[in-house]
């Protein structure tokens, strides 16, 4: 019986997996946790690292070939290069990526380098040392920096930045943010503000269209050129200022989304797949650890309720309709 491949109904081939490790974080970064009261799922409800390899194995067969380690923060979890390790050894597996805040990376570059990490995403709002903190509750932009040259000494190349852009908040960085492709090999991603988990107001009144991204090089006279070979660059528009080593992207999923060509699926901590980022529907795969025919039975039956849009900005209307529940949890639940 040959194995299914996970194809959707729209068509999509699904070939990138991410997988939160936790729900726990040493920050409350504002548009991701609230300040307090967020509650954590108690440790046996998380996958363990054994678990977690258990389904790669299963969905590499089935076309996985792309792995990122997200949260939370990856790096509270303790070992995580030993889960990088276990992942690079699942036949069929590429490329394992990790998303982090970069308080916790320097230290860990190296090691996370050898276990077979190929890429780090580093989120950095601000570069401004007490913006950053008070965008991120409490971190030091300072360890994130460390961090970045960590990871220039250990290898661990391209690294991307990645920056949700806000309104009134750090849309006066734009430049600066672009400037510091001129002279390093990175790659700095604008992301927008997405209505994940809430849609308030507090959310509409930070939200801006990466639209701004462009008028602000129009201002600066820049020339830019778009952008093809960013690794591992999934929906990102990519250009490369005239000259520049490195290069920036905008990720637009609210003013333009780019759900025809998603990929992705998400791996929960608590054990749950989330075929689509915005919506309700999850399905428990920790029940179904150790049978290889249920589990791919799940994937497909998650895979069969992914919506053909996610309609994230139809939260920017008054009169909001939308076809589907949206998720209530958080970013930092799911893995952004
Ligand atoms: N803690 C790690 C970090 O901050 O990079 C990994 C987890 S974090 C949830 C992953 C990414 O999601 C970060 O780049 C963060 O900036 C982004 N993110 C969180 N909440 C978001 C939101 N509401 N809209 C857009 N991006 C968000
Ligand atoms: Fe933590 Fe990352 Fe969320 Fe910030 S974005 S609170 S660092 S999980």
């Amino acid at each position: 019986m040959s194995i299914p491949r996970l194809i959707d109904k729209y068509g999509r081939e699904h070939h990138y997996l991410r997988i939160s490790v936790t729900d726990r974080c040493n920050l409350r970064c504002i548009y991701c946790m609230p300040e307090e009261g967020m509650e954590f799922e108690p440790s046996d409800k998380i996958l363990t690292f054994e678990e977690i390899v258990e389904v790669v194995r299963v969905v590499a067969g089935m076309g996985i070939r792309k792995i990122r380690l997200t949260g939370g923060e990856p790096l509270v979890r303790k070992n995580l290069e030993q889960l990088v390790a276990m992942i690079a050894c699942t036949p069929g597996i590429e490329d394992i990526s990790l998303t982090t805040n970069g308080m916790f990376l320097a230290p860990k570059a190296k090691a996370l380098k050898e276990a077979g990490l190929t890429r780090v995403n580093i989120s950095m709002d601000s570069l401004h040392p007490d913006r950053f903190k008070l965008i991120t509750r409490g971190g030091d932009v300072r360890k994130v920096l460390n961090s970045i040259d960590a990871c220039v000494k250990a290898g661990l190349c391209p690294i991307k930045l990645n920056v949700v852009l806000m309104r009134g908040l750090n849309d006066d960085e734009i430049a600066d943010f672009i400037r510091l492709t001129l002279d390093r090999d990175i790659h700095v991603r604008f992301i927008e503000y997405m209505p994940i988990g809430h849609h308030d107001a507090g959310w509409k009144n930070l939200y801006m269209p990466l639209a701004r991204v462009k008028e602000v090089c129009a201002e600066q006279q820049w020339d830019y050129e778009p952008e093809a070979a960013v690794q591992g660059n999934g929906p990102s528009e990519n250009y490369r200022l005239d000259g520049a080593l490195g290069s920036f992207g905008l990720i637009h999923p609210v003013s333009e989304h780019f759900c025809q060509t998603c990929n992705r699926l998400r791996l929960t901590a608590d054990g749950y797949i989330k075929p689509c980022l915005a919506w309700t529907e999850q399905f428990h795969v920790r029940r179904v650890v150790g049978d290889d025919e249920a589990m791919r039975q799940l994937f497909l039956d998650a895979l069969g309720t992914k919506p053909e849009n996610h309609e994230m900005s139809h939260f920017l209307k008054n009169d909001v309709t939308i076809s589907h529940a949206p998720t209530a949890r958080r970013m930092s639940q799911i893995g952004g």
